[in-house]
């Protein structure tokens, strides 16, 4: 499993950094955001790095599908029955770490088109 020693997310799926886990199986960690947007404010990132959305080919999407399919699986068990999956890829969409992650957001009502 690539991970990357200077990657926040690689630190804190390694539990070198504490976090506040939501789930984690083989392929993926959740865990809830430090600065939530929303009542429930969560990420979902694969445990191998993968630097962003740009960085994701044919040998590598399937995580991406297992990243949505836990997603699924967590907002069942929380009870969240409407919610927002984002991904900011590069800077001047937002991206700040630099590790694929799905942010979800729920528990409010969410505008569109988003700011
Ligand atoms: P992005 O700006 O899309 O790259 O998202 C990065 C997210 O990581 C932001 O929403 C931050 O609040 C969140 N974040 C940064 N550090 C931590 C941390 N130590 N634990 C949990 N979430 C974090
Ligand atoms: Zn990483």
């Amino acid at each position: 499993m690539h991970r990357d020693p200077d990657c926040l997310f690689c630190k804190i799926i390694a539990g070198e950094i504490p976090s506040n886990k939501v789930y984690e199986d083989e392929h993926c960690y959740a865990f809830y955001d430090i600065e939530p947007q929303a009542p429930v404010h969560f990420l979902v990132v694969p445990k191998e790095h993968i630097s962003g959305a740009g960085e994701i080919t044919e040998d590598n999407a399937a995580i991406v599908a297992h990243c949505f399919a836990a997603i699924a699986r967590i907002c069942r068990e929380l009870g969240c029955e409407s919610y927002r999956i984002v991904n900011n890829c590069g800077d001047q969409a937002g991206q700040t770490v630099k590790h694929l992650h799905f942010h979800v957001l729920s528990g409010r009502d969410m505008t569109w088109p988003p700011g």
